[in-house]
């Protein structure tokens, strides 16, 4: 990815100085690419014959395996599938970490991802801490989250951190009006928070279609024109992260439409604005802001086991008693 340029050379020059870590942690908002990185870097290390600047050939054996999906020294570990708490479990941790399987098939480097890194249980959190304590030679361990402070201090302080922030808008925009044909990229990127992996998941017109009309429904709400309970009941079957994610960008829109002055601030929504500004202009900031909260409280337990519809109840009912404060 054209923005990855300054991680890929914060790597190989540690790689070219000998001071590459044996474990790395990748982190930064999803959509930006972690694990294509990942991928790019381990086969970068596996390659027989890469360029100069770190690039794998793409036609070695190595290369072959990886692009095939089965090079033995490059293993992932995620949540088991169909995991319904979508934890990291120590018996998956102990499995890679292993002596035998630390240890180097054919290649220079024996590579390992865990992804999501955070959520591993403390178990196996703790059980990949001591691969990290006593680091096998050749052995590097690629560490992504979105969530870094979800993991134990002991382990992010023995990483080497790698940081990936969105790129700039001009760049993801050009990226992305290559791959989308039909559609807006801007507003895409303003609807997947500059993530551009993100937008161009975002790009189906059946999920901007189901977007659209949660937005009217959630700006009828807070006028009194629909029943909190019964949406709850229609919304619960939605994608539930993304309805939050969705929920807490048109809650921020409207905050910044508030205190904005006339030029008008820069949108997530820029399609919606004249409704928003609406919807604004009829709330108060404390009353928006003590909402925002809200969500981000509920966006912090999107991972655990909650009642689904008890939680949108309680939400919407609390965006209606929002917006009867009046401004
Ligand atoms: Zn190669």
């Amino acid at each position: 990815m054209p923005w990855h340029q300054q991680q890929w050379q914060q790597l190989q020059q540690s790689l070219n100085q000998g001071r590459l870590s044996h474990a790395l942690l990748l982190c930064g908002p999803p959509g930006l690419g972690k694990q294509q990185f990942a991928l790019s870097f381990a086969q970068s290390l596996l390659c027989s014959n890469p360029s100069e600047s770190g690039q794998a050939c793409g036609t070695c054996q190595h290369c072959h395996l990886i692009q095939a999906g089965n090079h033995p020294d490059l293993q992932w570990v995620g949540p088991e599938e169909g995991s319904k708490s979508g934890e990291i479990k120590i018996e998956s941790i102990r499995a890679l970490t292993s002596s035998a399987a630390l240890t180097a098939h054919s290649a220079k480097y024996k590579m390992i991802g865990i992804q999501p890194a955070h959520r591993m249980t403390n178990g196996a959190a703790n059980s990949l801490l001591k691969t990290l304590e006593e680091p096998t030679s050749g052995t590097i361990i690629l560490l992504l989250t979105d969530q870094p402070a979800r993991l134990l201090p002991t382990i992010r302080s023995r990483c080497q951190s790698v940081l990936f922030h969105p790129p700039q808008r001009s760049q993801a925009l050009e990226w992305l009006s290559g791959k989308v044909e039909h559609g807006d990229p801007a507003l895409l990127l303003g609807l997947a928070n500059g993530a551009p992996l993100k937008a161009l998941a975002l790009n189906d017109k059946t999920l901007l279609e189901s977007r659209s009309e949660m937005l009217n429904q959630f700006l009828a709400l807070s006028d009194q024109r629909l029943d909190p309970v019964k949406l709850a009941g229609i919304w619960q079957k939605f994608d539930y992260k993304l309805l939050i994610e969705w929920l807490i960008g048109w809650v921020i829109d409207i905050q910044r439409l508030k205190v904005s002055s006339s030029s008008g601030p820069a949108l997530s929504n820029p399609d919606r604005a004249q409704a928003l500004q609406k919807t604004a202009d009829k709330l108060n900031s404390r009353a928006i802001q003590s909402y925002l909260k809200k969500l981000y409280a509920v966006r912090a337990l999107t991972d655990s086991n909650i009642n689904l519809q008890l939680t949108l109840e309680r939400l919407l009912i609390e965006w209606q008693t929002c917006s009867r404060q009046g401004a």
